[in-house]
């Protein structure tokens, strides 16, 4: 009987996040290691967190903390939310100068009077991190990555250290966005896949996802793709990080799964779902990055990697 209910109720697996970016991180402890004993190299971060919000500030202590676990250096560059475009240039444009700093990242997004284009323009392309600058940007566009986006990247690594396949595979992109979206299109352009970028302007949704062997979702709007948007067996990986307040909905979204979380909202507020229905994605895909604990551990893990590697371009060695 027990066998029989657990037939009726196939469940996608999980393609855990934590594993690969405590790899990733490990590697790159590993490198750091080396690069000090063999040339008195030590990486170094500067993090810029303009204000207050919340959000930001925890992303920054994970980021900080990642750091740690691997040896690399960090500044934490605090500046009041007040801050206006001219003053943070001159923080970024100092951070440029200063030869002990590697990587520089300015914690998105930035109050609104600030002109983000204007900072992410500002920043050494060597030491751009984040790879949000135009000329990485646009390396990565050309098929010729030098650094590339930390999310994007770390779907990469995802689908490579569960070997699945991306060469020849149909994957569809629902989401545009410079820091998600356009960037793991290129990237498994580049790595052969035939790739397809959907938006809020696409006709019939489902229509296009549901053809797709990999299926990647970057929109922001909670439990989103439903059942009847995913191809039996595909793979499915969930970038979007949203807020649930209300226990129904909670309950809708995590069937089984759903009381933990119910206890989360009643004592923090909230939980967190992707844009991927969790319990009708497990009805119909392969493997399913969860949330959390899916591609947002990759993305700091790859962070890291970029800053190593800023380091030895940089430094020569
Ligand atoms: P974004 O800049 O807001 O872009 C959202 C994209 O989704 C846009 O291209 C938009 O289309 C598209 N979209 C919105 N509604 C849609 C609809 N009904 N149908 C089809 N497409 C639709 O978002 P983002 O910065 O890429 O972030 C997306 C999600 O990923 C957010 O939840 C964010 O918090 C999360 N995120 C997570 C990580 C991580 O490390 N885990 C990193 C970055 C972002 P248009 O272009 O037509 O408006």
């Amino acid at each position: 009987m027990i066998a029989k209910e657990i037939q009726a109720t196939p469940r996608a697996e999980v393609l855990d996040g934590r594993t690969a970016a405590d790899a990733i991180k490990q590697e790159v402890a590993a490198a750091v290691a080396a690069l000090k004993a063999e040339h008195g190299v030590s990486p170094r971060l500067a993090a810029v967190l303009v204000g207050e919000d919340p959000a930001s500030a925890v992303y920054v202590r994970n980021k900080i903390r990642a750091c740690e676990e691997v040896g690399i250096a960090s500044q934490h560059v605090p500046l009041p939310a007040s801050t206006s475009t001219q003053e943070l240039l001159f923080v970024v444009d100092n951070l440029n100068r200063d030869a002990a700093v590697d990587g520089i990242l300015v914690q998105l997004p930035l109050p609104i009077q600030i002109h983000d284009a204007t900072i992410i323009e500002a920043i050494d392309p060597a030491k751009d991190v984040d790879a949000f600058h135009p000329l990485n940007v646009g390396l990565l566009a050309m098929g010729r990555p030098r650094f590339v986006p930390c999310t994007p990247a770390g779907i990469i690594e995802l689908l490579d250290r569960n070997k699945i396949e991306i060469a020849g595979a149909n994957a569809c992109v629902v989401g545009r966005s410079q820091i998600v979206g356009r960037p793991i299109a290129a990237l498994l352009l580049q790595r052969h896949a035939t790739v397809t970028v959907c938006h809020s302007k696409t006709r019939d949704l489902p229509a296009v996802t549901s053809q797709a062997d990999i299926l990647i979702a970057a929109i922001g709007r909670a439990a989103f793709i439903r059942g009847d948007f995913i191809k039996a067996g595909a793979t499915v990986i969930d970038v979007g990080v949203n807020k649930v307040t209300d226990a129904d909905q909670a309950r809708e979204f995590f069937g089984n799964d759903a009381s933990r979380r119910i206890e989360a909202i009643e004592k923090r507020g909230y939980t967190l779902v992707g844009d991927v229905h969790p319990v009708e994605a497990d009805l119909v895909a392969g493997k399913r990055t969860p949330v959390p604990g899916g591609v947002g551990l990759l993305t700091v893990a790859m962070l890291m990697r970029n800053t190593l590697q800023a380091a030895k371009w940089r430094r020569g060695v």
